[in-house]
């Protein structure tokens, strides 16, 4: 079985309080069934100290050091105690104008610094709307695959996020979530079966206390990235306990 992993991803929310009493609430709880990452802001990564959950970051430079005011190496993420990395969010993809290629170069400097990413693809609702969000998933996933290599698969987590699903409260069913999973452990699975098996795929998208037991009950749902609700820490718990 895989075990299942819950991703907190704070995007540009919170401060040093938050930080403080999230490390505090998830230090006292019961974690042991799952692999639990908190990914807040940057200036906030190095006030965490957990040994019951790991740190991740919302985002990577591809260039490993030197003139690139600004940006933040994979390295100096291992330094101040990262073990994952968020790569190629959509709100990335967007308003940095992400390409699949620059995302798959991330990811091969996640993985060069022995972080483990957390690769986020999913479609927008105009290509939902015209059934074709398999083929653009798969078209993600590709460019990541041909640039690191299929071994390599063994060591990520993919995310699926649905754009339309993306602090919309709009959550994908179960359904349409399995199905997409499903698809994308199909398809992997053509460049390396033994790695696509063992992948952890996490759905993100509006996830909430209510829905996620039904979401993670799937065969194909490994867990959850989740965006508002892991801001406060009662309801991120409770998301952690439905995994
Ligand atoms: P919400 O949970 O706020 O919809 O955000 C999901 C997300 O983008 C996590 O990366």
């Amino acid at each position: 079985g895989r075990r299942p992993l819950v991703a907190g991803n704070w995007k540009m929310n919170g401060d040093l309080k938050l930080a403080s009493a999230m490390q505090s609430a998830l230090q006292d709880a019961d974690l042991t069934d799952l692999d639990v990452v908190v990914c807040p802001p940057f200036p906030f990564l190095a006030s965490f100290d957990s040994d019951k959950f790991a740190l991740g970051a919302q985002d990577l430079s591809h260039f490993e050091s030197g003139a690139h005011t600004g940006e933040v190496a994979a390295g100096m993420l291992r330094e101040v105690g990262c073990q994952y990395v968020i790569v190629g969010h959509s709100e990335r993809r967007t308003d940095q104008q992400e390409s699949n290629e620059l995302v798959a170069e991330k990811v091969a400097a996640a993985l060069g610094a022995e972080l483990t990413p957390i690769l986020c693809v999913g479609e927008p609702l105009p290509v939902r709307e015209a059934g074709d969000e398999l083929h653009y998933v798969s078209a993600q996933l590709d460019a990541v695959v041909t640039r690191v290599g299929a071994p390599q698969l063994s060591k990520m987590v993919i995310a699926y996020e649905p754009i339309w699903a993306i602090g919309t409260g709009n959550t994908a069913t179960p359904e349409q979530a399995q199905d997409v999973h499903a698809h994308i452990r199909r398809h992997l699975s053509k460049a390396n079966a033994e790695a696509a098996a063992g992948l952890r795929i996490l759905y993100g998208g509006s996830v909430n206390a209510d829905n996620a037991v039904q979401l993670f009950a799937q065969p194909d749902v490994d867990g959850g990235l989740i965006g508002g609700a892991s801001l406060k820490k009662d309801d991120f718990l409770a998301i952690c306990q439905a995994a």
